[in-house]
């Protein structure tokens, strides 16, 4: 900021200056004109003097003489240098007493006519020296943004700049109560590190924060460097390998050498996954960017002593797609996990970002929150978010209960297109569509309440069914599998049951249908036929393009029983719902009849109609 003032400063400096030597020059071409005073002889002097025309006269350097004429003309005329004037006119006859009327001055060098001449000599040189400064000066600045692209973008967090500021400390993350603990300890050694080198301990270079996305991996490494106080360099993966090739490496080394002069301090690499993939994953050869910057990353890692200071803090949500170099002792060596919440998580996140805004007296975050499971921190976030907009939008004083019920839905399905309009036979179609999947969802033993059914377009869906489960799972079995299957071609039985004809709107249902059948055969070996023999890529290997290059690890033969298997598993949901389906075909029309009337049924409401 200083620096920027002074180049400022001085740029406008320059600029004053120019302008000057540009003013001067016009005003000396002006005052000076080219045509020049009139040579006059000495007696032609005297006479005028005796004719008393004569104002003053100007004695410069002993010879020069500048005469000034009543009405203004201007001479000039030359003595000889050693006499007075006074003596020079006598001889040519001056009258004493006309001579003693006339101003008379008398200066060694004309102040005015010095300026004007040096302005004319230098004012060329100066313009052309001022110009070429400039130009460097421009060239300069060029040649400084061109230099900085090599040096590290990392934002430094200093604790003093956070001072007045809203901090981000560990009572702003809530639900990862483990991580917590364990980045405190971070804390304590950047606070107080003899502490722990006295007695021999080795710090930990490197902590790696793994967890899916939204839920507080950023969050938490900025509450670590304002708890420890000290210095918080933040750089994204992305930035490392921006614009031009080979900066990424040296963007690396200038942001460790900044890091270390400002110990103790923490170096935080957010979606650390953008540059430490597996080297040599890449189809265009090795030597790209990504992996020189990654390794200067592990040269500066194994660079510094761990009483240095620097805590280097990573953060990934695809730990799976990571060298295995970044992985090894003495760099991230410790791995801290941060899971999605659970419901204790959830209500005291929930809090978090409730506080401080207007809440209505019936709204209770554990209600809430057993509404909102699988959801993250920054769905959470979100959720009050919208909440608070939406009763923003109802003119209301305070957020209440149909305000966080209507935003779980939009967090969850994206927000209502009321504005998309059905025909009425598409809504019929529709209609029958969702019932179908509420139906049998609500038929069978293993599956989650059906909390709503609506045919209100929603994101990309035309209608949907919103089933939430009744606690946290952890474990899922096969039986709910099996009849998520089933629920899942619901809607695609119901049509082909009612309208003898199918149409494009469960398009998605079949695909997350065959994903799910494919998952039970080649991941949790929940078929027969093939067996607990896991036949799931991995990830890594699918990773640019890897997979086009090595074959399946199976055998053709294995593959088709794969594809048998799945599709058995298909044809027997489709016949379980279908069975359903017919049985309960008045049902069905029920459902329907009230979706087409309503557009949306409720919980209480369509248990009700269930039991009729
Ligand atoms: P990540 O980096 O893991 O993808 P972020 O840390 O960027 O997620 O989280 C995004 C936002 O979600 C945070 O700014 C915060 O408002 C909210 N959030 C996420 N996790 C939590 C949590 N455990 N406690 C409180 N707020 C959270
Ligand atoms: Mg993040
Ligand atoms: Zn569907």
């Amino acid at each position: 900021m200083k620096k920027k003032q002074i180049r400022e400063l001085f740029k406008n400096l320059g600029i004053a200056f120019l302008l000057f030597l540009i003013i001067a020059g016009i005003f000396s071409l002006y005052s000076s004109p080219f045509e020049k005073p009139q040579e006059i002889s000495l007696s032609a002097l005297v006479s005028q003097i005796n004719e008393g025309k004569v104002k003053e006269i100007e004695i410069i350097n002993e010879e020069e003489l500048t005469i000034k004429l009543k009405d203004g003309i201007e001479e000039k005329s030359f003595k000889e240098k050693g006499t007075g004037l006074g003596d020079s006119l006598k001889n040519y006859g001056v009258d004493p007493e006309k001579l003693a009327l006339v101003d008379v001055r008398v200066k060694s060098v004309s102040g005015r006519e010095f300026l004007t001449g040096m302005a004319f000599s230098i004012l060329p040189v100066l313009l052309i020296l001022g110009l070429l400064w400039f130009m460097l000066s421009q060239a300069q600045k060029a040649n400084i943004q061109a230099m900085g692209f090599g040096r590290s973008l990392a934002r430094m967090i200093k604790p003093e700049e956070q001072k007045g500021k809203k901090k981000t400390t560990f009572k702003d993350v809530a639900g990862v109560k483990e991580a917590k603990e364990e980045l405190q300890e971070v804390v304590e050694f950047l606070k107080n590190p003899k502490k722990f080198t006295s007695l021999g301990a080795r710090i930990p270079k490197g902590v790696l924060l793994v967890g899916p996305p939204g839920t507080g991996k950023t969050l938490l490494a900025r509450a670590v460097a304002n708890e420890a106080g000290v210095p918080f360099f933040h750089m994204s993966g992305s930035e490392f390998v921006e614009m031009f090739v080979g900066v990424g490496a040296s963007r690396t080394r200038d942001l460790f050498r900044t890091a270390k002069k400002n110990a103790p301090s923490i170096i935080f690499l957010d979606e650390l996954d953008a540059i430490g993939r597996h080297r040599g994953a890449g189809l265009g050869g090795g030597h790209d960017e990504r992996e020189q910057t990654l390794n200067q990353i592990l040269v500066e890692m194994d660079g510094f002593e761990p009483d240095v200071g620097v805590i280097v803090l990573a953060a990934t949500n695809r730990p799976d797609v990571l060298d295995s170099a970044l992985l090894r002792p003495g760099r991230f060596d410790r791995r801290v996990i941060l899971d999605l919440p659970d419901i204790e998580g959830r209500e005291k996140i929930l809090e978090i970002h409730a506080a401080g805004k207007p809440l209505a007296k019936d709204v209770s975050f554990r209600e809430v929150a057993e509404r909102t499971p699988g959801f993250s921190g920054a769905d959470l976030s979100n959720l009050v978010n919208e909440a608070t907009i939406l009763a923003a939008r109802r003119n209301k004083k305070n957020i209440g209960k149909e305000e966080i019920f209507a935003s779980i839905e939009k967090v969850l399905l994206g927000p209502e297109r009321k504005s998309h309009i059905l025909s009425k036979h598409e809504k019929k179609i529709t209609a029958y569509h969702e019932a179908g999947h509420a139906l049998v969802a609500a038929s069978l033993p293993h599956t989650d309440p059906v909390h709503k059914v609506s045919i209100i377009a929603r994101g990309r869906a035309a209608g949907y069914t919103l089933k939430l489960p009744k606690e946290d799972k952890r474990l899922r079995t096969k039986s709910e599998f099996l009849d998520e299957l089933s629920v899942l071609f619901g809607g695609y039985v119901a049509e082909k049951l009612v309208f003898k004809e199918l149409t494009t709107g469960a398009t998605n249902d079949l695909e997350q249908a065959s994903f799910l059948a494919r998952k039970l055969v080649t991941e949790y070996g929940m078929s027969e036929k093939i067996g607990p023999i896991s036949y799931v890529e991995r990830p890594d290997m699918v990773f640019l393009g890897r997979d086009l290059i090595e074959k399946h690890r199976y055998s053709e033969e294995i593959a088709r029983k794969i594809d048998q298997e799945v599709a058995r598993f298909i044809g027997n949901a489709c016949k379980k719902a279908k069975k359903i389906l017919v049985k309960k075909r008045k049902k069905l029309d029920e459902i329907a009849a009230r979706l087409i009337e309503k557009e949306t049924i409720e919980r209480k409401e369509f248990e009700e109609l269930m039991k009729e």
